[in-house]
């Protein structure tokens, strides 16, 4: 099977996971011979039964795909281009790669007579735009039948290359008859990721929380959670399970800035500069560029509830997801030991975690 983007945050995990299942995965990386990008996949591939090649691809080269994909039954499209905060060119950056990506990738399984079934990694952001969105929600929850309607080139570029990318998906797999299509969409990721070399947004919010960032106050945000490892087997068994078709929403739970910072500080101890409390909305939207986000996006965000429903995910893939608080303390445990986080002078204890 094919994994695209094969050494990104979510799909190492998910790679992980088909060689201890002894499956020949083939994987793309724009550069194969990159051991800063490939050598945590190598070493695994080293210790588990499965085998793995991989293949240089970019998501601008149309037949880049094809040589991968000959061959392989099950199609992940992982590889997209991440970027939320100061995006230079959006649709350079952002939309080009994501929609012409997930077009080359596909028209390649037009192409690859092998390919049964693609699951793609979309993202809950391809089911809304804003928080403040949900008020337009009766049920006051987002679920696989909404989308994100909202986002366009100028306002929240990244969400809005999530959601072309998804319909395009959606359009081209019904145009043939040979591989289905079943689509993932994680909320924000976080946990234990398996290289030090990630800028994914998660681990970003992450370190910029250990590292004081909010410290003198938290936006009134939320955030709808899922760990690395449960967004894996989310894409496991959409590829595995015969009858598994359409979108399935990928989150734990919700949880805002100040409730991670306090269940880190639970762990952690009292050392790290977390903030403590909420700093008012129209502060937190008067300041939101200085981190990089534009006030528009943070008056559409900034003290609007979020809620998703995770049902789908949990009946028809069979996912348990991990409850958040694992989630944040691991990651935050991995984030301390490789650096990223710095540990507080004066408590050795503390920065050591408790337990
Ligand atoms: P990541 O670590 O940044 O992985 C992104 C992958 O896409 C990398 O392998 C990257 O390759 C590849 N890529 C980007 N631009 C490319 C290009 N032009 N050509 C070829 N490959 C390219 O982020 P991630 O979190 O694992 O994201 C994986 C997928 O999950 C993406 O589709 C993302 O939209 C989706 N997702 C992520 C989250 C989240 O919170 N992390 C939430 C929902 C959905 P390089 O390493 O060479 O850059």
């Amino acid at each position: 099977m094919l994994v695209t983007g094969a050494n990104g945050y979510v799909a190492s995990w998910l790679v992980k996971r088909l060689l201890e299942r002894g499956f020949d995965v083939h994987g793309t990386v724009r550069d194969p011979r990159d051991p800063s990008k490939t050598g945590h996949l190598r070493a695994m591939a080293r210790d588990l039964p499965g085998t793995l090649s991989l293949f240089r691809a970019d998501l601008l080269d149309p037949g880049g795909f094809d040589g991968a994909m000959a061959g392989c039954p099950l199609v992940f499209h992982t590889a997209s281009p991440l970027i939320v905060r100061d995006v230079d060119d959006p649709v350079r950056d952002l939309i080009e790669p994501a929609t012409r990506g997930t077009r080359h990738v596909l028209e390649a399984a037009d192409r690859t007579q092998a390919v049964q079934r693609v699951v793609l990694t979309s993202s809950i952001v391809a089911i809304y735009g804003d928080a403040v969105d949900l008020e337009q929600i009766e049920a006051n929850r987002f679920d696989e039948s909404h989308w994100n309607t909202t986002s366009h080139e100028g306002h929240q570029p990244y969400s809005y290359s999530k959601a072309l990318s998804e319909r395009l998906a959606w359009k081209m797999v019904a145009e043939q008859a040979r591989w289905d299509l079943v689509v993932v969409n994680p909320g924000l990721v976080l946990g234990p990721g398996l290289s030090r070399n990630t800028n994914a947004e998660g681990v970003l919010i992450m370190r910029d929380l250990g590292n004081g960032a909010h410290r003198v106050g938290a936006p009134e945000l939320d955030f709808a959670i899922v760990d690395v490892r449960d967004v894996a087997e989310g894409h496991l068994q959409a590829g595995l399970i015969p009858e598994a078709e359409g979108r399935h929403i990928l989150v734990s739970e919700t949880r805002s800035l100040i409730e991670i910072a306090a269940t880190l500080r639970d762990r952690f101890g009292d050392g790290f500069p977390l903030p403590r409390r909420t700093v008012p909305n129209p502060m937190a939207i008067g300041y939101a560029p200085l981190g990089g986000i534009p006030r528009a996006v943070a008056k559409r965000n900034v003290g609007y509830p979020l809620r998703f429903e995770n049902a789908r995910a949990r009946t028809r893939l069979g996912i348990t997801f991990r409850p958040v608080e694992e989630t944040v303390t691991s990651h935050f445990q991995q984030l301390l030991n490789d650096g990223l986080v710095s540990a507080p002078r004066r408590s050795g204890s503390a920065a050591r975690g408790r337990g």
